[in-house]
């Protein structure tokens, strides 16, 4: 007899929801995590009063009541509707594209005049990749100023050879709304996410500072099952090859004497020339007038092996090498994988939720 039924490797969402709901019914789990921290990528850490989203800005958003009712059993959360502002060359753009955007960029003023303006400049045909699908969206004035430079410094390639799904997380409204999301769910959850982990894995042995793969086979003999969330092709020692992923890294500062940074939570600098995607100025999350500011800059960094992999990158190519990465791990059941990470999906929080709430009520 295994010690555990579950040994669950991460403590991001997908593992904690699965660890929780796992002991909920009565099974033994136990949680290792290679970080000297749980919660994985949504982790805030409070830094002179400011909750600090450490691996970048994370706002919950969903239209999945489950998922929304699950969430706040363990967390209230301020009201929060992102509004990303677009700083190309010095020209403000409100973001995502909206009669906002399309009024600071053609001087219209109507949905009409704005649908017009994208017909006679739009990509006409069937879009193939991330360059012709924006422009078939919002045509190319805007595609040049608020997507080209941008989603080339964060992704580190040409928009061509990118696939369209990514431009597509995007609204496109023509209406004066600059509400980022469309979900009918939104909000930070007062305190922070690390809470939520701590709730979460209350009467479960985690160990942190754990790398599953530096014991694999004690840890996979003190379990029944194991959930692994982390990278599916890492599992596999790189059997078809690597996954391609995109990394991220940020320089951060905490300004004593400034309570104002930049006005806003996040602005994008959508040019090509500066070197980072993005500032984020945690404070204004939740706003509880702290005083100082804490303030980050978001750097895209090219994915090697030993880098965190952040995204994935989910074109032709990669979807196919993980399918061949999925149906090994199909032939076995000791091993269940999930995540953003062991199921190559450019997941959001709540999807990741719904997925393991799922996967949960399949193993029972
Ligand atoms: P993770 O959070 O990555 O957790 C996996 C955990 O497994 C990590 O803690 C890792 O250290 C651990 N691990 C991996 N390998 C091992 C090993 N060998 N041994 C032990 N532990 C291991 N979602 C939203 O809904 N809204 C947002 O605004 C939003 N913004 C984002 C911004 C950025 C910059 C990024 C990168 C993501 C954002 N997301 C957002 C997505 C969100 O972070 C993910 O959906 C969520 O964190 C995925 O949870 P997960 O458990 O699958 O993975
Ligand atoms: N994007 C863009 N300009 C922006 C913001 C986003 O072109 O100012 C594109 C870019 O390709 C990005 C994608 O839209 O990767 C999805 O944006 P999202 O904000 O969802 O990215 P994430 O928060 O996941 O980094």
């Amino acid at each position: 007899m295994a010690k555990y039924d579950y040994v669950i490797v991460g403590s991001g969402f997908f593992g904690a929801v699965c660890a929780y709901e796992l002991k909920e019914k009565g099974k033994k789990v136990c949680v290792i995590e290679k970080r000297d921290h749980i919660g994985g990528n949504c982790y805030t850490e409070e830094i002179e009063g400011i909750h600090v989203h450490k691996y970048g800005p994370h706002i919950f958003h969903t239209n999945n009541e489950r998922v929304w009712h699950w969430i706040n059993q363990f967390v209230d959360f301020h009201q929060f509707q992102l509004n990303i502002v677009a700083n190309y060359k010095g020209e403000i753009y409100p973001l995502p594209f909206n009669m906002y955007t399309f009024n600071k960029m053609w001087g219209v003023r109507t949905p009409e005049g704005a649908k017009e303006k994208i017909e006679s400049q739009k990509f006409e045909g069937n879009p193939t990749n991330l360059a012709e699908q924006a422009q078939a969206l919002v045509g190319k004035d805007i595609y040049e100023k608020l997507i080209k430079g941008y989603t080339e410094k964060q992704w580190m390639k040409p928009c061509m050879l990118l696939p369209k799904s990514i431009i597509k997380r995007l609204p496109v409204r023509f209406t004066y709304n600059n509400n980022y999301f469309n979900d009918k769910y939104q909000g930070i959850p007062i305190g922070g996410y690390t809470q939520i982990f701590e709730r979460l894995l209350e009467d479960i042995e985690v160990f942190t500072e754990t790398d599953y793969f530096d014991k694999k086979d004690f840890w996979d003999g003190l379990g029944e099952k194991v959930i692994y969330t982390g990278p599916i092709d890492k599992y596999y020692d790189y059997k078809y090859g690597d996954l391609e992923y995109k990394s991220v890294h940020w320089m951060n500062k905490m300004y004593k004497s400034k309570d104002n940074y930049q006005g806003c939570a996040v602005m994008n600098y959508t040019d090509s020339e500066t070197p980072y995607t993005r500032i984020i100025e945690h404070k204004y999350f939740d706003n509880q007038n702290q005083e100082g500011t804490y303030v980050s800059w978001e750097y895209p960094q090219p994915y090697e092996r030993g880098v965190e992999p952040f995204y994935p990158v989910n074109d032709k190519v990669n979807n196919e090498k993980y399918n061949k990465y999925k149906k090994l791990s199909q032939q076995q059941d000791k091993v269940i994988f999930g995540g953003r990470l062991a199921e190559y999906k450019y997941y959001d929080m709540h999807q990741v939720i719904a997925s393991a709430l799922k996967k949960v009520e399949t193993l029972l």
